[in-house]
Formats: C-alpha cells, structure tokens, sequence
C-alpha cells in the first residue's frame, strides 16, 4: 500500500467514524430514520478501505510480475501457471467448472448428481 492510498484510508476510517459520531448523536436527539441513515453511510467508507487494500493487493501481484518478467521468467507463462494452479481437475477445466473428474476431491459421485 502506497503513501496515497494509506492516506485515503485513513479519511475513509475518519469519515466513517464521523458518521457513526453522527448517528449516535441523531439517534439521542433527532430522527429515527436519520440515524439509520448515518449509520448506512457509515458503513460505505469501510467498503472503500476494504477495496484499496484489494487494489493494493493486486498493485502488488502486478508487480511480482513484471519482476519476474524482468528476471526473465515469461509473465504469460506466470499467469498460465497460476491458473493452472488455481484450477481444480481436467473435466472441471474443459466443462467450465461445472463437472469434475471421479478422481476429483472436489468431484461427487455420479449416483447422487444425477438423482
Ligand atoms: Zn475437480
């Protein structure tokens, strides 16, 4: 996580934390509604902090490839590889991911898929 996104952050958490400062003090002195409303919003800023780090995340995988890429390792090669990974057997990957191999541990017996 860089400089500028640690500090979105930190306005995120701080806008936040105003809103449900909000909401508490509308639900002792205002509206019902008005205090569910702030604290909605509330929530909306935590969403925000959540996706900068998946951002940051993904900043980060982009990175690991172009230094792979860089060492000299293919950077497709790299990304078929963690596909490949990821995927779970032969018949899941050609029926996509709608059927697995018998052998599979994710697989489930014939008998019971087709009844
Ligand atoms: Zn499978």
């Amino acid at each position: 996580m860089n400089c500028s996104s640690r500090l979105l952050c930190a306005l995120y958490v701080a806008t936040s934390a105003g809103l449900a400062w909000t909401s508490v003090l509308t639900f002792r002195f205002g509206p019902l509604w008005a205090a569910c409303l702030f604290a909605a919003a509330s929530v909306v800023p935590v969403i925000a902090v959540v996706r900068e780090t998946v951002i940051a995340d993904q900043r980060r995988w982009l990175l690991e490839l172009v230094a792979r890429a860089r060492r000299g390792d293919d950077a497709a090669e790299a990304i078929v590889r963690a596909e490949l990974d990821s995927a779970c057997c032969e018949r899941w990957w050609t029926s996509l991911g709608s059927e697995h191999d018998v052998t599979c541990r994710h697989g489930m017996p014939r008998s019971s898929s087709a009844a």
